[in-house]
């Protein structure tokens, strides 16, 4: 595989992409993460799942990766409008919760759903944004003295008309924004899409947490700490920026505004943003009570890395309609593929389908082509011209990319199956068909099942 095959739908360009990493070897990666205020649902697992499919391909292709993903633990509103009350204070205060500790139990629940969904931990910087105020309070000040930035009476907001290419994620244009078409709120904005970069503690509230700053104590906003969580751990420029669908309009085009006003530079490469699941038609909602999480599969007998599966099934930027009936089917779709990982002796010796590890990366490779993958791993599971032996070692190397947790599983095989097969063989050889008919049902009671292939037979047990 040659690194340069790799090609991307970049969000902002609205183009595919040839990858060309901007230090050499090395792929840098910024995924917006969790907002801490409630435990992720099914809906918002997806964008991880993506990123780790991301991080997976570069790293089968010989990259090093850097990957951030950020777990926001102040300053994101409720609406897009910096008018809202802050989720995390408000849910702490709701439910009487110490907010260190709220955070800190969602951080430990994160960590335990992106494990049960086969996303290595180790892989990732988790950086919390309370952990860079300064980093915050600096950008700011630069943003300040370069003209971007002024203070009103609620806190510092950036001024969009100074960036002159504002808007380029999801098709906000500037002559929208003169048309002041957005719900104005805050009367002494300058203009409708300046965004606050710093915003003051109210005398009327109690806040749980603040910081002084040099225009007043409060705490930032949430567009400002990505990018200095971004460029603090990655540097200015970074190659991939993923994200849900809905944050590139405000939330992006806001980090983009941000970044490259400071720094002159570009600051993404390649955007990159994930379409929603919905359920059984109708939106996740948290409010109507119309949510899934890790442990609600657990429960219902569903093995969480069937929803990566499920996942995969889908490309990352094609809406998913999450129903019973689909998840059933990716939890059968996954016993099946553990059901290849069987083999009773040393894979050492195995020779891998080079060809089909090729395809597969290639499709991956294709914009994260995942279903084109899935089925070209189908096609060469059902094809009876090659051996068991071989269908194991490849599905083990392919699983690097998919990460479905496949792991190859010693199988010992009862003697009295043995002798059953034995038999069976040499029915087959004496070519009297209805007595090896009857012999693989035999073994089937046994929980065993045989398959006749040009390369031979194979015995492998049925799992449940
Ligand atoms: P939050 O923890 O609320 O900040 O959301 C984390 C991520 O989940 C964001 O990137 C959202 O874009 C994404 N998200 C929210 N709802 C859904 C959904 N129903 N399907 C897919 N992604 C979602
Ligand atoms: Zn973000």
């Amino acid at each position: 595989m040659i690194k340069n095959d790799i090609t991307l739908y970049d969000s902002l360009s609205k183009q595919r992409k040839v990858f060309l990493p901007i230090s050499k070897d090395i792929v840098k990666i910024y995924s917006c993460g969790p907002t801490l205020y409630r435990r992720a649902h099914i809906g918002n697992l997806r964008g991880y799942v993506f990123a780790d499919t991301l991080n997976r391909l570069f790293r089968e292709t010989g990259f090093r990766v850097k990957h951030v993903i950020n777990l926001t633990d102040v300053g994101h509103l409720f609406g897009d409008g910096d008018v809202g009350e802050d989720k995390i204070e408000k849910e702490a205060r709701d439910t009487n919760q110490d907010i260190e500790l709220l955070i800190t139990n969602l951080i430990k629940i994160f960590n335990s759903d992106l494990e049960h969904l086969n996303i290595p931990l180790k892989r990732y910087d988790f950086t919390r944004a309370t952990s860079y105020i300064k980093e915050q309070i600096s950008l700011i000040k630069r943003l300040e003295k370069k003209g971007f930035a002024y203070k009103i009476s609620d806190g510092v907001y950036f001024d969009v008309q100074k960036f002159k290419s504002y808007g380029g994620l999801a098709g906000v244009s500037k002559s929208i924004q003169q048309e002041g078409k957005r719900v104005e709120i805050n009367k002494e904005k300058r203009g409708s899409y300046d965004f606050a970069l710093w915003k003051f503690s109210k005398d009327t509230e109690n806040r749980l947490q603040e910081w002084s700053s040099p225009w007043g104590v409060g705490f930032p906003g949430w567009h400002t700490e990505c990018c200095a969580m971004a460029s603090s751990v990655l540097g200015e420029s970074i190659d991939l920026h993923t994200g849900g669908i809905d944050l590139a309009p405000t939330h992006h085009n806001n980090e983009i505004a941000q970044q490259e006003s400071d720094t002159g530079k570009v600051f993404v490469n390649t955007w990159m943003h994930t379409e929603f699941v919905g359920l059984n038609g109708t939106k996740l909602s948290k409010s109507d009570g119309n949510i899934i999480n890790i442990d609600n599969l657990i429960k219902e007998g569903i093995d969480p890395v069937a929803l990566r599966y499920l996942f995969l099934t889908v490309h990352y930027k094609t809406p998913i309609n999450y129903t019973d009936e689909s998840i059933k089917a990716a939890n059968m779709s996954l016993k099946e593929l553990k059901s290849y990982c069987f083999y009773k002796g040393n894979l050492f010796f195995i020779k891998k389908d080079k060809q089909i590890v090729e395809n597969i990366k290639k499709a991956v490779s294709d914009d994260i082509s995942t279903p084109k993958a899935i089925a070209l791993l189908w096609d060469f599971l059902k094809d009876d011209s090659i051996k068991r032996s071989t269908k194991t070692k490849t599905i083990l190397e392919i699983d690097k990319i998919f990460g479905l947790g496949l792991k190859k599983k010693k199988i010992k095989i009862p003697n009295d199956v043995i002798l059953l097969f034995k038999e069976r063989q040499k029915a087959r050889e004496n070519q009297d068909w209805e007595k090896s008919d009857d012999l693989r049902e035999k073994i089937k009671e046994k929980d065993f099942n045989v398959v006749d292939t040009s390369s031979g037979t194979d015995l492998f047990p049925i799992i449940n």
